[in-house]
């Protein structure tokens, strides 16, 4: 099993980064992440390039990078997809906020944290170490599943 690829994310493509998490990619992002800075990180933690930066991507010396062309997050998925192989992620196991591993958490210990429906109806829950955000599997996630099926991104319920 190879590792998953992690990428440096350009500052125009947010909902593209916020679907790599989902996928279970680190995926960096953030408002300084563009041009310099962009390729920097992406020289600095080893990660993959992903821009629709066309002054970017003339530069010779520039860290292996996938340029993708289209407006909509679906299409430049499949362009990521096509130039990267996505499935060496475990999908929702990444905070889409802090773009950090989620650790597993005791029923117990979230009992105060989550509706009691939530609480009641749910065995297995998820915290984020940075930002303390409890997750569970939920109808979102059957809408992110549907998503990544019909993108054959894998993840069948
Ligand atoms: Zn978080």
């Amino acid at each position: 099993m190879t590792e998953p690829v992690a990428f440096a994310v350009d500052t125009m493509l947010g909902r593209l980064a916020r679907w790599l998490r989902i996928l279970g990619h680190d995926a960096a992002y953030g408002p300084h992440l563009h041009g310099a800075g962009l390729t920097e990180l992406a020289r600095r933690e080893r990660r993959v390039i992903v821009t629709r930066d066309t002054q970017l991507v003339r530069d010779p010396n520039l860290p292996p990078h996938v340029f993708v062309t289209s407006d909509h997050f679906r299409e430049q998925l499949r362009e990521v997809a096509a130039a990267i192989p996505l499935a060496a992620a475990e999908p929702f196991s990444r905070c889409l906020d802090c773009n950090v591993a989620l650790a597993t958490i005791d029923r117990a210990a979230v009992r105060e944290r989550v509706p009691p429906y939530v609480f009641e109806t749910q065995e297995r829950f998820w915290t984020c170490p940075h930002c303390h955000h409890v997750y569970w599997p939920a109808t979102h996630h059957a809408r992110m599943r549907d998503e990544l099926a019909e993108l054959r991104l894998g993840a069948p319920a």
